[in-house]
């Protein structure tokens, strides 16, 4: 066991060694090899070195290179050392992450880490937490509690009787919501389609004047960072306007809820804190392994209303009793990394991933607008919106640094707009990779055969 696991570190250190050296997108000949992946299953075992090294062979070069600090697709985020480290040892601890009896460690880390959440995301210390798979999962288990808490109150029991023959129940999303929060509203028989939908402006934000007036049972959904703009919806009035009726709100901050941390970009987040529930990754900005997202519930009961469970073989002690709160039984202890992140950060290390972050992607929208490009959103936060000039031109581009491979960055549509967009997300992205990236950047623009604008 300890030559292999040796071994496995040697190999993933030599991995994170070469990053820096080789394209952000594997290469043509990496995938080409992954054929060889696609056999039978053999009749006859192999050992544990072999298969590892076929692993770090054909499947190291196959990745994208995430884990380096050129990679600006998607909201991603890296992984912080202790908070791989940390993954490594509870992978060897194998703990079943259910049940106080079953790991008094990640029950802990977890009670912990909860406690550290609340704080540096500046949320009620009361609130109850999940540590689910991702933000998907988190807004599908807030919006659970929500649904129980506005069903209690106009007196249904929902995880008793089901959805049918309830009270009707109004949700409230924006145009600009993430897919995530309207699949989780499928999943809990709330209809992917029956939302009212409330416009935005031009940054993605819903338009408070345009907010439907509630009665009865109500979910609010609004989120704390637009996936592509980085805006905020309005938390603080949103929330006045929505509890007037009694109604419940929901914050989607997969990445945004972590502007909390940092006290220069904290004012964006001003009134989150008013809501009722709150979805969160820990996969993207806090830098830990996947997966690993987070709910928060101000009324811990309804989390737990919603998500509990009971049979004569699950022991309730006196403490938290982590799947009492999740929709997992059993599941692996997401804690350990989480808490490793935070304490290696410390608040001072996390309020400096975030501004750190923000203040790259201000660098990429500062060059870019300098070479003459169009930065399409206010840059608020980490996430930079930049049209090269027309849709055709644009996906050039974008494939152009895609192909180069000195960075990677997707497209997405922006307000009718085709756009390249980029997320500085890693604690590994350096300075200089934000001006190596850059000039990749420009060269793939130039070598579109665009003539930047003036100024
Ligand atoms: C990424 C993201 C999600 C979904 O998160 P997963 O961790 O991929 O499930 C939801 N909402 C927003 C705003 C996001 O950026």
């Amino acid at each position: 066991m300890r030559d292999l696991l040796v071994q496995v570190a040697d190999a993933a250190a030599s991995y994170l060694e070469g990053l820096d050296a080789r394209g952000v997108a594997p290469g043509a000949e990496a995938l080409e090899r992954l054929s060889e992946l696609n056999v039978p299953l053999p009749e006859e075992p192999a050992s544990a070195e072999a298969v590892l090294e076929t692993l770090d062979r054909v499947g190291s070069p196959a990745t994208v290179a995430t884990a380096g600090g050129r990679f600006f697709g998607f909201v991603l985020g890296g992984c912080l050392p202790a908070a791989l480290a940390a993954n490594w040892l509870a992978g060897a601890w194998d703990q079943c992450a259910g049940l106080f009896v079953a790991t008094p460690i990640a029950t802990t880390l977890e009670e912990v880490s909860l406690r550290w959440l609340l704080d540096v995301l500046r949320l009620p210390s009361e609130c109850g937490g999940a540590f689910v798979t991702g933000a998907t999962m988190a807004n599908f288990t807030a919006l659970a509690a929500a649904r129980h808490a506005v069903l209690e109150q106009a007196g249904w029991d929902v995880e008793a009787e089901g959805l049918m023959g309830a009270p009707p129940l109004a949700v409230v999303v924006s145009e600009d919501a993430h897919p995530s929060v309207i699949k989780a509203l499928g999943l809990l028989g709330l209809g992917r389609q029956r939302a009212i939908r409330v416009p935005v402006d031009d940054q993605g934000r819903m338009r408070v004047d345009a907010f439907p007036s509630l009665r009865g049972p109500a979910i609010v959904c609004i989120q704390a960072g637009n996936v592509n703009s980085g805006a905020f919806d309005p938390a603080a009035e949103i929330c006045a306007v929505a509890h007037q009726s009694g109604a419940w709100v929901h914050i989607d901050g997969a990445f945004g809820l972590w502007a909390a941390a940092s006290p220069g970009r904290a004012h964006l987040v001003a009134g989150a804190a008013e809501a009722d529930s709150w979805a969160t990754d820990a996969h993207k900005w806090l830098n830990v392994p996947y997966d690993s997202g987070l709910a928060f519930v101000r009324n811990a009961r309804h989390l737990n209303r919603a998500m509990s469970l009971a049979a004569a073989y699950l022991p309730q002690g006196e403490h938290r009793e982590p799947s009492q709160y999740v929709p997992e039984l059993s599941r692996r202890a997401r804690g350990v990394e989480i808490w490793a992140a935070l304490r290696s950060l410390g608040r001072a290390g996390l309020a400096d991933l975030i501004e750190r972050t923000c203040r790259h992607a201000q660098r990429f929208a500062e060059g870019l607008s300098a070479a003459g490009y169009e930065i399409l959103n206010e840059v608020v936060l980490n996430q930079v919106l930049v049209a090269f000039g027309d849709a055709a031109t644009t996906r050039r581009v974008v494939e152009r640094i895609q192909r180069d491979g000195v960075c990677w960055c997707g497209e997405t549509t922006w307000r009718g707009r085709v756009a390249m967009r980029i997320s500085v997300s890693s604690w590994a992205t350096t300075g200089e990779d934000v001006e190596r990236s850059l000039r990749s950047m420009l060269e793939a623009a130039n070598a579109a055969g665009l003539k930047p604008r003036a100024g």
